[in-house]
């Protein structure tokens, strides 16, 4: 298995520590609504890990939530509502989204206002060690004190801080010192510490519950590209000084950021739709072909098309998992073998998702042609439940809401009126019940009475009035026959 890693630039075998891969993603800050770009990373991560597990590797995941910081501080302040509150509802909406999308839940999910003892144990360690320095109530790490900084993100500290605004006001030693504790103003939440009230920085949150749920050397740490620089550049310069233990992560893996149009879907772009917003419109199953249909690493611009066109696909796989074939014949089977190789082939080539898709897609043509043709796809089938598995489809039909007889009422008593009106014979209206099955049953006899008849335009009407009630009609040579449409 290859896994391409951002710190070397390139594919690499894939050799874990242990058969229990270590696994850390970065996770939400909870102050608004989670958008598709956060559903990208965290599906992603989600088929990483299914797909380790398919391969035998039993896997710890820890995804920590930045509970306090920055940014829940001033929409706390405008909504009126402490910190804690707006946390707590944007953490609870958070679960939901992620329940929705069929990610499975991480196995820890530490919060850094129940991780400050930790926090503060490597922070004093950092100093003690002289990496890091507090100054007026707050400490910095003094980036200038490791000297492979920078190894990430492949950029030197000249190339930043070329680039950089430098802040006025700040009691720093050098500019590109980043803050490890951050003093606390009158009136904002704060912890105590050796150096005064204050909170955590978001970059010592992450080497401080990594390291205390997962140890020295992680096997895996994700993110999105935008975190390479400078969070989890900071988050290495952090443990490493830390533990004096090196590398601090084996497989550094980012995924590309979702666009809309030309722009980055961004909160300070104002152009993003949230997952609540997608589920609105589209299955869950949707979204993650639409997502996995390209490759992780690459930026993935959103599209109303390209969700369609996923949304079909996924009715496709639901129509070869739950189809009523014509009953097999013993003997005559798919051969599965040939799907399931170029599956595992395409995830071993560092988490293929769009050739894997594909070979589903294959599969799944060949069990609706096989069904149709009579052949035994049981066995198909449970391969394509299994591979789908792998990448979180639920292939779930979806729900539809009952259908409402009263329209369709209304529509047979306007026909029958206009019928009368024509003196033609009229529909019984004593025949009109309140099931559904039997007012189309009517409406559909009706209808074809009226073609006979040669009455074509009212016999269309209706056909256009049941259209826009979601029902379409189907004309068989033998019968009218009625379905749901989506
Ligand atoms: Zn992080």
């Amino acid at each position: 298995m290859k896994v391409y890693s951002t710190l070397s630039g390139q594919k690499e075998e894939f050799l874990p520590q242990g058969d229990e891969v270590k696994m850390y993603v970065c996770g939400v800050t909870p102050y608004d609504d989670c958008h598709i770009g956060h559903a990208m990373s965290y599906i992603v991560f989600d088929v990483i890990r299914r797909y380790l597990q398919f391969r035998g590797y039993k896997v710890k995941y820890v995804q920590n939530i930045t509970d306090i910081d920055d940014k829940i501080i001033d929409r706390a302040d405008k909504l009126g509502i402490s910190t804690g509150e707006l946390a707590e509802k944007y953490i609870n909406n958070y679960f939901a989204d992620m329940d929705a999308l069929n990610i499975e839940q991480a196995d820890i999910y530490p919060r850094a206002t129940e991780e400050i003892p930790k926090i503060i144990e490597v922070i004093q360690g950092l100093i003690d060690k002289r990496y890091a320095y507090p100054a007026q109530g707050s400490v910095y790490f003094r980036v200038r004190s490791v000297a492979d900084y920078g190894k990430l993100s492949h950029r030197s500290l000249e190339s930043v801080m070329a680039g950089m605004r430098i802040e006025v006001g700040e009691d720093k030693e050098y500019p590109m010192d980043f803050t490890l504790w951050k003093a606390s103003k009158p009136g904002e939440p704060s912890w105590q510490s050796p150096w005064g009230p204050g909170r955590p920085g978001w970059h010592i949150e992450c080497s401080a519950m990594s390291l205390k749920y997962l140890g020295d050397t992680l096997d895996i740490h994700g993110g999105g590209q935008d975190l390479v620089f400078p969070h989890h550049e900071n988050e290495i310069a952090q443990s490493e000084s830390f533990t004096g233990t090196k590398p601090f992560v084996k497989y550094w893996l980012h995924n590309g950021l979702v666009q809309l149009g030309e722009d980055k879907m961004s909160k300070s772009l104002g152009n993003l739709i949230t997952i609540k917003e997608a589920l609105e419109r589209y299955s869950p199953d949707a979204i993650r072909i639409f997502i996995l249909s390209s490759h992780y690493r690459s930026p993935l611009t959103y599209s109303e098309e390209g969700l369609e066109a996923a949304e079909r696909g996924a009715e496709r796989i639901r129509q070869a998992v739950h189809g009523e074939g014509k009953g097999g014949k013993v003997g005559e089977r798919v051969d599965v073998e040939p799907y399931r190789r170029r599956f595992i082939e395409a995830m071993d080539d560092d988490f293929n998702t769009a050739q894997a898709l594909a070979t589903i897609f294959d599969l799944t043509r060949d069990i609706n042609r096989a069904d149709e043709a009579g052949l035994d796809v049981t066995e198909a089938r449970g391969v394509l439940l299994e591979l789908a598995g792998i990448l979180g489809l639920t292939l779930k039909l979806p729900e539809k809401p009952p259908l409402d007889a009263e329209p369709l009422r209304q529509l047979l008593i306007s026909i029958n009126n206009r019928l009368l009106e024509a003196k033609l014979k009229g529909i019984p209206i004593d025949r009109l019940s309140t099931d559904v099955e039997s007012l189309m049953e009517l409406l559909t006899s009706t209808r074809n009475t009226l073609r006979d008849a040669k009455l074509w335009q009212l016999a269309d009407e209706i056909r256009a009035k049941l259209g826009e009630l979601g029902i379409a009609l189907e004309d068989t040579p033998k019968e009218t026959k009625w379905k749901r449409k989506r």
